[in-house]
């Protein structure tokens, strides 16, 4: 069967009517020139909502935490982020690769945070035997958990006092703000700089937004064009994240319910061990044997979810409604009932 519902992850989304109409109409010119009034708009736009000088429109949220690695931090320099960290384990190595810059992972802690004694015990002297530690990297949400707001301002103000610069990777920062129902800019005003993504749970088919200072974001202009990031006529894409940014962002508590739903009903069955949702992502573990046949049993029934070696990762979005959770329960019972 075809699969109709895609609980992979909230990339999955399609642009809808509303935000095709935009991106048809949107204004546009060279942005590598600075004369796309659709991008200038969009970078204003988010800098506003997350409380900073300047924005700058990156093609993906990978790029944007990789310019931002690299502004911050020089070549030798090291930055701290956790084993979980997006800018960590999922891109690629692309800090050491392209930036010379050396990770120093810390284990998370289970709601998300790494522990300040591990970031203190992680911060190197001025010894030459050591990278310059200059930045520490947090993420919010991380797998969907929001970070306590106390515990960031902690962690920022342990950063501070130790010199170093931070970044927050906010590729969710709206499922943070909406689930924890704060502005964004409450989130984000302890950091440097943030990056936000406009095509995960927002539903913008492409782009990042960096955020910080003039001087930084100066400086991150001329990188992003050394990465390939640079863009001509990219109004197109920004209007689509000014649209999704006015319609979609008021709607993640929707998405918010129905993982809370879905956990829920996953959770009956006992051979399912399901973390409850703070926001949009539900993880759950099963005996390997178990979840494998649970994928497959879903998939044939047109119920996509990703996930390997008895973990499971259900992530709502905007594309799916109220059926697609029913019908994901519906395959959980006649494959438990069948088991
Ligand atoms: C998806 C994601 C990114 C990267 O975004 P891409 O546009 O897929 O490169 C960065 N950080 C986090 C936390 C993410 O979830």
């Amino acid at each position: 069967m075809a699969s109709r519902y895609d609980f992979r992850s909230d990339t999955v989304t399609a642009p809808d009517a509303g935000m095709r109409a935009a991106m048809a109409e949107a204004p546009v010119g060279d942005d590598v020139y600075g004369e796309d009034p659709s991008v200038a708009a969009l970078e204003a736009r988010v800098a506003d909502l997350t409380g900073k000088e300047l924005g700058l429109f990156i093609p993906s949220g990978t790029q944007s935490n990789l310019v931002a690695l690299m502004t911050h931090c020089a070549r030798g320099d090291e930055f701290i982020a956790g084993q979980e960290a997006h800018s960590y384990k999922y891109e690629a190595g692309g800090a050491a690769v392209l930036g010379s810059i050396q990770p120093q992972p810390i284990e998370n802690a289970p709601d998300g945070s790494l522990p300040l004694d591990k970031i203190a015990a992680a911060i190197k002297l001025d010894d030459m035997h050591f990278a310059r530690t200059r930045l520490l990297a947090l993420e919010n949400t991380i797998g969907g958990r929001v970070l306590p707001q106390a515990y960031v301002d902690e962690a920022v103000a342990l950063a501070r006092a130790n010199g170093l610069a931070t970044h927050l990777d906010g590729a969710r920062i709206f499922n943070a703000a909406v689930a924890s129902n704060r502005a964004a800019h409450e989130l984000t005003a302890p950091f440097d700089t943030v990056s936000v993504c406009l095509s995960k749970g927002l539903g913008a088919p492409v782009g990042s937004v960096l955020v910080g200072s003039e001087a930084f974001i100066a400086r991150a202009r001329r990188l992003r064009k050394m990465v390939g990031g640079g863009m001509r006529q990219a109004g197109i894409l920004a209007a689509a994240g000014l649209y999704a940014l006015e319609h979609n962002v008021a709607r993640l508590a929707e998405d918010h319910g129905r993982a809370r739903q879905l956990a829920e009903g996953l959770a009956r069955h006992a051979a399912l061990k399901v973390e409850m949702p703070q926001t949009n992502i539900v993880f759950l573990r099963a005996d390997p044997a178990i979840a494998e046949g649970f994928a497959a049993h879903v998939k044939a029934a047109g119920i996509l979810v990703s996930g390997r070696y008895g973990q499971q990762r259900w992530v709502t979005h905007k594309d799916l409604s109220d059926a697609a959770v029913d019908a994901a329960l519906a395959a959980a019972e006649d494959f438990f009932a069948r088991a």
